[in-house]
């Protein structure tokens, strides 16, 4: 059964689907109608792997959920050598054993085609596999490993110690693993919509320097990732908005760095710091002082490097700008 939370505005402008608010870190007016009604379980079953898996977000597994199934709880994968792939997040039947529960207490006779039961089953799944990649030290952003491990089965990453390469299943775990991020950044961060400006505030006070996406070699990608605001190492450096702290420590290129994830699902990075004043799983405010500026790190002068992400991990970035307006933030 669904349970129908009122999720505020959704629905209202289905014409453009451009408008719409990011609640509960989804945004409906983007999301095809097919999946509003699971809404509510996506947002509960990010919930319910929050405090091991905080990057588990209501839009990440909602698309995971679009592409695995087209949120249709009743379809069949083809019968394959480990089963046949069933329900709204395409369990086979020996990974729905371990992990399927009654969580909405109709029962368990659909097995994998209740719609509610999969979702937190894939959540379970999915952030077990988080873990995992945490511990492992490939290569990667762990929510990248956990869904390859998902789409392929742990084994493959394990083989490739990461995302199983393009060459891998003619491409499909790459680009599973790329269609999911990248359609949750969409329906995470409100395209065209409007985000709570409540708390946003500039990094630091400092000009801008290099711009997102110049392209150089001083920058493996090939281009910049980030935007630099020019500014003395010891500069006072701010949470650009309220958010927990997911990393803060020594890396290399980065130097000394801290990364946020905001409300939205989507994080804020603070590289080549000179010194970090708050740690791992700490709350933020908005506009709280992090840590200070400086020129740690693969960095060619003193100044602070920000980017804006749609994961923790490099590789990820967004244009900053453009997401600090929607914020309230002009620079
Ligand atoms: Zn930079």
């Amino acid at each position: 059964m669904v349970i129908a939370l009122v999720l505020g505005g959704a629905g209202a402008d289905a014409s453009n689907p451009a408008v719409g608010k990011v609640v509960n870190g989804l945004n409906l007016a983007v999301m095809p109608a097919a999946g509003r009604p699971y809404a509510p379980w996506y947002i509960r079953a990010s919930k319910s792997v929050a405090g091991e898996c905080p990057q588990l977000a209501p839009a990440l597994l909602a698309a995971q959920g679009y592409q695995e199934s087209g949120f249709n709880p009743s379809i069949e994968g083809p019968p394959t050598q480990y089963g046949t792939a069933k329900g709204i997040a395409q369990f086979i039947d020996s990974t729905w054993a371990t992990w399927g529960e009654d969580e909405d207490g109709d029962g368990t006779a659909l097995g994998a085609k209740d719609p509610e039961d999969a979702i937190m089953a894939q959540a379970r799944y999915m952030c077990s596999m988080v873990k995992k990649a945490s511990r492992s030290g490939y290569k990667g952003d762990p929510v990248h490993l956990a869904l390859a491990g998902y789409n392929a089965g742990w084994g493959w990453v394990d083989y490739y110690k990461g995302v199983p390469p393009e060459r891998f299943a003619k491409g499909q775990t790459y680009h599973y693993v790329r269609i999911i991020t990248s359609t949750a950044a969409k329906w995470g961060t409100a395209l065209g919509g409007q985000l709570s400006s409540e708390g946003w505030t500039r990094p630091v006070d400092g000009q801008l320097g290099t711009p997102y996406r110049q392209s150089g070699a001083n920058w493996s990608s090939g281009y910049h990732t980030g935007i630099d605001f020019a500014v003395p190492i010891g500069t006072t450096v701010r949470a650009a908005g309220p958010g927990t702290v997911v990393k803060a420590g020594a890396g290399v290129s980065y130097g000394n760095e801290i990364v946020i994830r905001h409300d939205d699902g989507i994080y804020s990075q603070y590289a080549h710091l000179s010194s970090i004043s708050v740690s791992e799983g700490q709350k933020v405010q908005g506009g709280q002082t992090v840590g200070l500026s400086g020129n740690t790190g693969n960095s060619t002068g003193p100044h602070l490097h920000f980017e804006i992400r749609t994961s923790p991990a490099y590789g990820s970035d967004i244009s900053p700008v453009p997401y600090l307006r929607k914020r309230g933030v002009t620079l």
